[in-house]
């Protein structure tokens, strides 16, 4: 069911994308879309203030476990984002898989296919992917 939403989503990107065949636009406005993500999220924090950043390194003990590193892991955000804020990074966000959509037609990619392989890649390598 899923990855018949996926392909459905796909098609739909590849009909309605008559403006930008060119992969030179489609690569830059997949940029741009996520480039817009990016500062939606900083908006949050310095336009609505929803959100907050303390960041500060942690000193990793030489001898920590698996375990103490979970422990030690922080988003560096505190608050939670608004329903306004959130609703703007959503937009951005559908933007972004629009135009990755839109790239993957151009190079004949299957969305979904990138997704498995992904998943069972990240599956295979679990905690060690520190990507
Ligand atoms: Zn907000």
């Amino acid at each position: 069911m899923k990855d018949l939403l996926c392909d459905e989503f796909q098609e739909t990107v590849g009909e309605l994308l008559i403006r930008h065949q060119s992969i030179l636009d489609v690569i830059t406005k997949y940029q741009e879309s996520c480039a817009r993500t990016n500062r939606a999220v900083v908006k949050a924090v310095t336009n609505c203030g929803c959100l907050k950043v303390e960041a500060e390194k942690h000193p990793l003990p030489p001898d920590a476990s698996l375990e103490d590193l979970r422990k030690l892991r922080d988003s560096h955000l505190r608050g939670k984002i608004c329903d306004q804020c959130r609703e703007i990074v959503e937009d951005e966000i559908g933007r972004s898989l629009f135009y990755l959509a839109a790239l993957c037609n151009i190079l004949d990619i299957n969305l979904y296919d990138c997704f498995i392989k992904e998943h069972k890649k990240l599956n295979t390598l679990s905690i060690f992917n520190m990507r």
